[in-house]
């Protein structure tokens, strides 16, 4: 039922039963006259629900249904009240089904560690991860045609960038064991979601003129169609549906090199708090669960070099 949240749209003049002219002070407040009939009669349209939930008239048979007089100020103020509820319904829902997965992946956890004798399950922090839908289809000619575009819109516009300095920044050091091995189990972890940040990758990939100038600069030998090719190339011949055109089944189809910026360095909340969480020394242990939706779809157990992937995650519970 709609509760009213807001002020009648205009303030009637007349009583709302017997139609009498009303003081200022009636029009303000109740609506009615005073008269013992019309409070006993308004009160009972009350209590059955005829009256309109915003501005507070008597309904007629056909307005009965939606609860809402046919005033054009009434109709839009239901229309947003309904539209607000079924907001912050959606958002009670997807709150409850996010407890949902924690409580479950939760007893995952604990049923695997005590499955295999581990001591301490609290050190594996436990990270519920997205969980992509694996569909997967071939490429339209419109998709391959839309990404060909994005790439010849971007090397038309390279050629009007300078070129790289002579002098080479200096490189980067390379990574420790430690950060590598991360490096390993964030990777792991995409795998066991397998690519849902992916989705918005569409027909561009979030390829800019940036990572084509960045490649060309690497590849001074290319020209711009061998670039062209070297990326088109790299299209699948089935990719998982509704995500990036470069979205397979184990993967991304794109090296580290020829991907954007954007998805090199880009985690998911989760696998940001993964990394905030992890303590500075000793191992690199954790329990990734994929969810969608509420379902556990797959589960994994890393500890350091050591992964553990959980068959049957996604079955019911025992
Ligand atoms: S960053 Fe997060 S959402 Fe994206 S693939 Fe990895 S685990 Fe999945
Ligand atoms: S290019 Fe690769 S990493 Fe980037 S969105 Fe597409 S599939 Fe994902
Ligand atoms: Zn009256
Ligand atoms: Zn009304």
């Amino acid at each position: 039922m709609m509760t009213k949240t807001m002020a009648p749209p205009e303030v009637t003049s007349t009583c709302l039963i017997c139609q009498a002219p009303l003081s200022f002070w009636q029009a303000q407040n109740s609506g009615l006259c005073g008269r013992p009939e019309c409070e006993w009669r308004y009160a009972l349209l009350r209590q059955q629900h005829e009256v309109c939930v915003v501005c507070g008239r008597p309904l007629s048979a056909r307005e009965l249904s939606i609860q809402t007089c046919s005033a054009p100020a009434c109709q839009r103020a239901a229309v947003a009240e309904r539209g607000r509820m079924v907001y912050e319904r959606n958002q009670a829902r997807y709150a409850a089904l996010i407890q949902q997965e924690i409580e479950q992946a939760a007893r995952l956890r604990d049923r695997v560690m005590t499955a295999f004798g581990f001591r301490e399950p609290d050190s594996f922090r436990l990270t519920v991860i997205p969980a992509a839908t694996t569909r997967l289809v071939k490429p339209t000619e419109r998709r391959r045609r839309a990404l060909r575009d994005h790439l010849n819109a971007l090397l038309d516009q390279t050629a009007g960038w300078p070129a790289p300095p002579l002098t080479a920044e200096e490189p980067a050091p390379p990574p420790t064991p430690r950060e590598s091995r991360l490096q390993a189990v964030l990777g792991q972890a995409c795998a066991c979601c397998r690519g849902f940040c992916c989705e918005g990758g569409g027909d561009h990939a979030y390829l800019k003129v940036e990572t084509l100038h960045r490649y060309q600069a690497a590849h001074p030998d290319q020209r711009p169609r061998d670039v062209l090719a070297t990326y088109l190339e790299r299209v699948g011949q089935r990719t998982v549906e509704g995500s990036c055109i470069y979205h397979q089944a184990d993967g991304c189809a794109l090296p580290r090199t020829l991907r954007a910026d954007l998805c090199n360095r880009h985690f998911c909340k989760a696998l940001v708090e993964f990394q905030r969480d992890l303590p500075a020394t000793g191992p690199i242990r954790g329990f990734f669960v994929a969810a969608h939706y509420g379902a556990i779809h797959a589960a994994m157990l890393v500890h350091d070099d050591q992964v553990l992937i959980v068959q049957g995650a996604g079955a019911p519970e025992p």
